[in-house]
């Protein structure tokens, strides 16, 4: 039997949705059966070809009362029926149609098994697509694929890995949709390890089963491998490809992007540009392109796409104009990112949710604030997202009140329940107004488990207003969730170091090593020329190193005189302060300005591109030389972006 079997009278009914009786014998049917076609006069229309004719109608309840009458129904007439309850989403009608196809002796064609798999799962009752395979006994390949793809898409990986497990076991013959679905599969739930491996052992199924020339399977392995931030194994097979389509590049391009690879992102999209001659980018290309100009904050590139963009009428898409805000705002054009949303003709919550993150990046809580307003106001529901950039917003200008207020309504408003992100923003925010007690008050009252998120945003208050307590009491917890988060240890020897404690630097350093793990460098990019140049700290090997260090010597100096003292409170080492001194003018952020200075005219704005939080003293060289070298320079940090000008910065010190 296929799926309902039905009940016994005695029975309790296998679901109360379905039960024989509630179905009782249709009313007559008020359709003349066999009436005159209205194309053909004369001729006489077959039961079947009524059923076809009314499903095409969207006459559903008519159909279905033709079918009663129907003594032979045909398999073309149960899958024209299938279809028009899966389109029309009805499940009581599919309940019957099913019903019929038990009762007319289809029940074990694989055919119409295939078709009732996707019909629940497309109505979203995926355990009566099981149950449906469960009763199916000639079980062809499509049948299998059928329940891989209704799982898949119920999120329910587990299951179809496990059930691939066993098809194998039995010796049914993958086909290359399998491969699709299993894999996909690999990522449908969350990313581990384990997950991993299994998506390895199938990329072996595959390359034992020849399908390494299927482009569609291997853009799908490509996928899954950035997925789990492999980028190495997603390079190489999507090297092997002898076929690559736009699908294939945009899913390498979304890899690099994704994995914090901007550069690779940018350098293989200009190969696609070169190499692709009839599959051109599309919108999906251009949105993980700008995302990575927007991480590199990479301005003359992305206007060079955004032009790319009018050319080819791609400006009007919304995940692109969306994009394009975000790029331009955090290349620190802010202006720009708000003329492409008012011009954009309609607004999805994502380009809603650009716009808020846009200000709130640059530290304009308030009118975050306030466009979140205007977006309920204009009818859009906001989403999980918007309350992350919102309450981020708010954390950037020390709003606690307000970010308050908001996470308050997330519930009561909204009906959006505070997921995790929500908590470590709302930690983050209170943390950094050095409101500890509070913060910490809030993780242990939270319904949730916290996460490294949440311990993390704890951390990280505690390393602004050195709380060593509490710092060691939230490492304690993260080293247990993240053990391989190298930048945890970092931050815990950061306070260790502000607060002296030497010997318990020694410690967590020991434990970083002992661990095979390494702090992340410190990089800075800056883009001149349409090029970008790239920094890491204490660069030795970069060619304009020499006379870049020359200048950054004698500005010291000279700024000094002027009232700049180093900040060498973070430097990890028990060292004189003079090597201190010497460690933090290294700084990656400090080279990129130094180049910054040699290689811009005069009036132009210096950018960069931070990849941790500024440190102390980097901010007050910066304010310094913006005033001492007359020079207006823009640095976003991990968190925010910093406007020097004149000797201050928009953050006002708070960031
Ligand atoms: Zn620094
Ligand atoms: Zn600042």
């Amino acid at each position: 039997m296929l799926l309902f079997q039905p009940p016994q009278a005695t029975q309790p009914p296998y679901h109360s949705v379905y039960f024989r009786p509630r179905f009782p014998k249709p009313p007559p049917c008020s359709v003349a059966l066999n009436p005159p076609t209205t194309t053909g006069a004369g001729t006489n229309l077959t039961n079947i070809q009524l059923i076809k004719s009314l499903c095409k109608q969207g006459n559903l309840k008519q159909a279905l009362h033709v079918l009663d009458q129907e003594s032979n129904p045909t398999q073309q007439a149960y899958e024209l029926l299938i279809l028009s309850c899966a389109h029309q989403s009805c499940l009581s009608d599919a309940l019957r149609v099913h019903r019929h196809i038990l009762d007319n002796g289809f029940d074990q064609d694989p055919f119409l098994a295939t078709k009732l798999i996707g019909m629940y799962s497309e109505l979203g009752y995926v355990d009566y697509a099981r149950k449906v395979f469960d009763g199916t006994r000639k079980r062809t390949i499509y049948v299998w694929n059928a329940l891989f793809r209704a799982l898949s898409l119920a999120g329910q990986g587990e299951e179809v890995l496990d059930l691939y497990r066993k098809m194998n076991k039995i010796g049914v013959q993958s086909d290359r949709f399998t491969y699709t679905y299993v894999l996909k599969a690999c990522v449908a739930s969350e990313c581990t390890g384990n997950h991993l491996k299994k998506g390895k052992e199938i990329h072996a199924h595959i390359t034992r089963r020849g399908y390494n020339s299927h482009v569609y399977i291997m853009t799908t392995l490509v996928d899954m491998y950035a997925r789990f931030g492999c980028v190495d194994y997603a390079s190489s097979v999507f090297n092997e490809m002898p076929v690559k389509n736009v699908v294939s590049w945009s899913a390498m391009i979304a890899c690099y992007a994704k994995n914090g690879k901007p550069f690779e992102a940018l350098e293989i999209f200009h190969e696609m540009m070169k190499e692709t001659q009839d599959s051109s980018p599309n919108s999906i290309t251009m949105v993980s392109v700008l995302q990575a100009c927007a991480a590199i904050s990479a301005l003359e590139q992305g206007k060079l796409i955004h032009g790319y963009l009018l050319r080819r009428r791609l400006h009007s898409i919304m995940p692109v104009m969306s994009a394009l805000v975000t790029m331009y705002a955090r290349c620190g054009k802010l202006e720009l990112g708000q003329r492409v949303f008012d011009q954009m003709v309609n607004r999805d919550v994502v380009s809603w949710n650009s716009l808020i993150s846009s200000y709130g990046v640059h530290g304009y809580g308030r009118k975050a604030i306030q466009i979140f307003e205007e977006m309920i106001a204009n009818g859009c529901s906001p989403s999980p997202v918007t309350f992350v950039s919102v309450l981020g917003a708010c954390s950037h200008e020390g709003l606690v009140e307000e970010g308050k207020k908001l996470f308050d309504s997330m519930w009561r408003e909204h009906r959006i329940r505070p997921q995790v992100e929500h908590y470590a923003c709302m930690v983050d925010l209170l943390g950094r107004a050095d409101r500890l007690d509070e913060a910490a008050k809030m993780v242990e009252d939270m319904r949730i488990e916290p996460g490294p998120k949440v311990w993390g945003a704890l951390l990280g208050s505690c390393r602004i207003h050195c709380n060593v307590e509490l710092a060691e009491r939230a490492s304690r917890r993260l080293f247990e969730l993240e053990p391989r988060n190298a930048g945890n240890y970092v931050l815990l020897t950061d306070i260790y170091a502000e607060a002296q404690m030497w010997d318990e630097v020694k410690r967590v350093k020991k434990l970083l090593e002992s661990r095979g793990l390494q702090k992340l460098p410190g990089r800075s990019w800056i883009e001149v020329r349409r090029r970008m140049y790239s920094f890491v700290s204490e660069d030795e090997f970069n060619p304009h190193i020499e006379q870049i260090h020359a200048l950054l010597v004698r500005l010291a100096e000279e700024m000094k005189e002027k009232g700049y003292v180093p900040q060498t409170k973070g430097v990890l080492y028990e060292l004189e302060t003079e090597e201190k001194e010497r460690i933090v003018l290294g700084h990656s952020e400090k080279i990129a300005v130094g180049f910054g200075l040699i290689n811009t005219a005069k009036g132009e704005p210096i950018r960069i591109t931070k990849n941790l939080r500024l440190c102390e003293d980097c901010h007050l060289f910066t304010k310094f030389i913006s005033k001492f070298m007359d020079k207006e320079i823009l640095v976003r940090d991990v968190n925010r972006f910093h406007s020097f000008k004149n000797g201050v910065c928009s953050c006002g010190d708070y960031w």
